[in-house]
């Protein structure tokens, strides 16, 4: 399979990538405002931060990357081969909110 996508997060070479609504479109996200991310990234992200803390607080890349929580995922999933599958598990608040 033909490896040809960088994801903006974690910057790992992948053959999937994935469309991330910086403020989403249930919020008013237009759709140019997206990064391309892993499907692993992309999950992670969902799962860590509801929509409206993505919308308030993560609407850029930068934001993103300064998150502890961020930079606790990105040092792990750095030396996960792309593509592999990795199990996310939505954390306790996000569920909760729904
Ligand atoms: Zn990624
Ligand atoms: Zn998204």
């Amino acid at each position: 399979m033909a490896q040809n996508h960088i994801c903006e997060l974690c910057n790992r070479s992948v053959s999937t990538i994935t469309k991330h609504h910086l403020i989403p479109l249930e919020k008013g996200g237009k759709k140019f405002e997206t990064l391309s991310l892993c499907p692993t990234c992309h999950k992670q992200i969902h799962a860590l931060f509801t929509n409206r803390e993505l919308a308030t607080h993560y609407h850029t890349l930068e934001s993103l990357k300064r998150d502890q929580k961020i930079i606790k995922y990105l040092r792990f999933i750095e030396n996960i081969p792309a593509d592999s599958y990795v199990n996310i598990k939505k954390s306790r608040h996000v569920r909760k909110s729904g």
